[in-house]
């Protein structure tokens, strides 16, 4: 009995000594013990998808702004453009085409909602990043605002001169886009647009200048935010529905309903709704003068399209301000939506319904 005792206390006593040995040798650095700092922690993973555009446009020389090649720089030339990135995020490059954004159709849309959704439900993702030509660039991320199914941020950017300009603005516009989509700040605020320095929601941002810089503008709401030194400052939130909040899925779509723009002016005879409808549209904007009314002339031809099941949806050529009920004129009123932007929303709205009353419920919600 003893003598097991004495081994059991000896046996012990090795045991203690072997803790002690392993706890000294395995101790904590200071460093692991401390939380980790801000150069510790491991960067941010933002995915950039390119898509063509002046951003990744060459022209013959430095001054030259108009008339150069777009969509020529790939994916992987764009990032290497931009060596600070590394200080920001870890970033990956894709192609998803490399077109003006004039040439973006909604089978482009569709392919670049799949793979956004696809990488934002990565845990590795913390945001993505779309290069985009900026003459659509508004219509594409109002598309994602309402096709996304994340809160984690999406951010478009562009650029008003091409890579071989003097003073390129797409470096620095790159860098601020993958900022903003690294910031957990920026979750939960719908699809973002980020351009000379300015951070925009979708849903309201419009390039409103063909030639200048501070192009892009938020004229009914306002920017969410700004950069400076590149620190992303947001001060409002967007109020209509967004992202997770919409019912639109097109994961499992290959086209999209046909919606067309008429573009309202003075003497119009109402043939281009006509030449619409003959052409299969299932839908008609009405990018009407003002508040979004028309000649009487074109009366006859609208009352014919929405006959024969067409939404009309009537928003203003002015490009802001809200669509008022009008006694006189007819259509679906199109919140304050500019037309390009009321095509893109009536185009999903018919992927969920034909019902025209459940339509002006979707433009008063998104
Ligand atoms: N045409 C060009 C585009 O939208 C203009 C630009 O990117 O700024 O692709």
């Amino acid at each position: 009995m003893r003598d097991v005792h004495c081994l059991s206390r000896s046996y012990r006593r090795v045991v203690c000594k072997l803790l002690v040995i392993g706890c000294i040798f395995s101790e904590p650095t200071l460093a692991q013990t401390q939380p980790q700092s801000a150069t510790q922690t491991p960067l941010p993973h933002v995915a950039v998808l390119a898509t063509g555009g002046t951003i990744a446009g060459t022209a013959a020389n430095e001054t030259q702004s108009t008339g150069y090649k777009s969509g020529v720089l790939t994916a992987d030339a764009l990032l290497k453009s931009v060596p600070s990135l590394g200080k920001v995020a870890h970033v990956s490059g894709e192609q998803v085409s490399n077109v003006g954004s004039e040439n973006i159709t909604n089978e482009i849309l569709l392919k670049l909602a799949r793979r956004v959704n696809q990488l934002l439900a990565q845990p590795d993702i913390a945001g993505v990043v779309i290069t985009h030509g900026t003459d659509t660039l508004e219509e594409t991320a109002y598309f994602l605002n309402l096709v996304v199914k994340s809160d984690k941020p999406v951010v478009l950017t562009g650029s008003m001169r091409p890579s071989t300009a003097i003073s390129a603005d797409g470096p620095s516009n790159i860098l601020q886009a993958v900022t903003v989509a690294a910031s957990p700040t920026a979750r939960g605020r719908g699809v973002m647009i980020v351009l000379n320095d300015r951070i925009g929601s979708a849903r309201f941002t419009t390039k409103t200048n063909a030639n200048t810089l501070d192009t892009f503008r938020s004229p009914d709401d306002g920017f969410l935010g700004t950069l400076i030194d590149n620190v992303p400052h947001f001060e409002t939130t967007v109020a209509k529905l967004q992202t997770t909040q919409t019912p639109f899925d097109v994961s499992k779509m290959d086209s999209l309903p046909e919606v067309d723009i008429v573009y309202g002016h003075q003497n119009d005879g109402g043939y281009m709704y006509d030449a619409a409808v003959a052409h299969g549209a299932r839908g008609i904007v009405v990018a009407g003068v003002g508040a979004g009314s028309g000649s009487l002339l074109t009366l006859p031809s609208i009352k014919r399209a929405i006959e024969k099941g067409v939404i009309v949806v009537r928003s203003s050529r002015t490009g802001s301000g809200y669509i008022p009920e009008d006694p006189a004129y007819v259509g679906l009123l199109g919140d304050n939506l500019n037309p390009q932007k009321a095509r893109i929303l009536l185009m999903l709205a018919l992927t969920v319904t034909n019902n025209p009353e459940r339509v002006q419920e979707i433009f008063h919600q998104f």
